[in-house]
């Protein structure tokens, strides 16, 4: 699957944050490692899915991508190039819709457009286009708070594709819906990455989705953020019919992708009491 020129390049790339302004002019801020070292290509075309416990930098992996914020260390190559700022080549779906509530599900899709000077009448035609694709035909007037969860992350989707970007970047997507409602997002997303080929960054906490979505998944250690291992998930093929959730390999991935990310999870639960210890013994 790896191609000879990734769509995307994480090359030793790290980020800190400052801890807090320091007291003195002279001290130097104490700084926090969200990211540390990470190396990861992604091929063009590339369904990625990332997991890793919370707070280990996944969010903050994907705005480097997204050109929102930028390395601290290394390079973040988009191909080839730097990524220095955001830009139309990357659409990103956030957990939160991140709709305008004063826009209809067509004017949110026409807002993406707009900014790139789409001419209004291929803006409604697109529209429309975008919102078929991910099942809204029929609902193009209805505002965002007349809309369920489901159909809010549909409009988002339907705005991130209609602009056509080569990779969509996508933090948590489906984590605040109910499970069916995310289990049908999960196929439009599979039937929308199939038909278009478009590179896919995906972030989950959940060990079903990573395993269901990713041609590759990458977990990450806790804090900080390092690439502990990539599982390559290759479920073969199968009827529509079928669900893949049932399959012995489905469940081998799955019990080998919860083991990584277990491991993890205990690793920070038990830096997280030892800080506490720390505070304790201080006081
Ligand atoms: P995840 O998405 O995996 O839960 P994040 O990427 O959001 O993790 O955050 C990783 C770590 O970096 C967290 O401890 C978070 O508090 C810290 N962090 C993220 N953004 C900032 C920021 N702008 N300033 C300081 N710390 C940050
Ligand atoms: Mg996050």
């Amino acid at each position: 699957m790896p191609s000879a020129t990734p769509k995307i390049r994480f090359e030793h790339v790290g980020k800190t944050f400052p801890l807090r302004t320091p007291r003195t002019a002279r001290a130097a801020p104490e700084r926090f490692t969200a990211l540390q070292d990470i190396d990861l290509d992604i091929a063009p075309g590339e369904f990625s899915v990332i997991v890793g416990p919370s707070g280990c930098g996944k969010s903050t992996l994907l705005d480097l991508l997204g050109g929102l914020t930028h390395p601290t260390r290394g390079r973040v190559l988009l191909d080839g190039a730097p990524v220095t700022g955001p830009g139309r080549d990357r659409g990103t779906v956030f957990q939160s819709y991140a709709l305008l509530p004063w826009r209809t599900a067509r004017g949110n899709v026409e807002f993406g457009l707009e900014a790139g000077g789409t001419p209004r009448r291929e803006r409604a035609e697109k529209a429309a286009e975008y919102l078929s694709l991910v099942g809204l035909d029929g609902f193009a007037d209805r505002h965002p708070h007349e809309l369920s969860g489901g159909m809010r992350q549909r409009v988002a989707l339907a705005r991130s594709l209609a602009y056509d970007p080569d990779v969509l970047l996508m933090d948590e997507p489906f984590a605040a819906l109910d499970a069916q409602t995310r289990e049908s997002l999960q196929e439009e997303l599979l039937g929308v990455w199939r038909r278009t080929g478009k590179t896919v960054v995906f972030i989950t906490h959940s060990i079903d989705e990573a395993v269901l979505l990713g041609e590759r998944v990458t977990v990450l250690t806790s804090r900080p953020g390092r690439v502990k291992e990539r599982v390559t998930v290759d479920l073969g093929e199968r009827a529509p019919s079928d669900d893949p959730r049932s399959s012995p390999e489905f469940a081998a991935y799955r019990h080998r992708v919860r083991e990584l990310l277990h491991g993890e999870v205990s690793r920070a639960q038990e830096l997280e009491r030892s800080a506490l210890r720390g505070k304790e013994t201080a006081a």
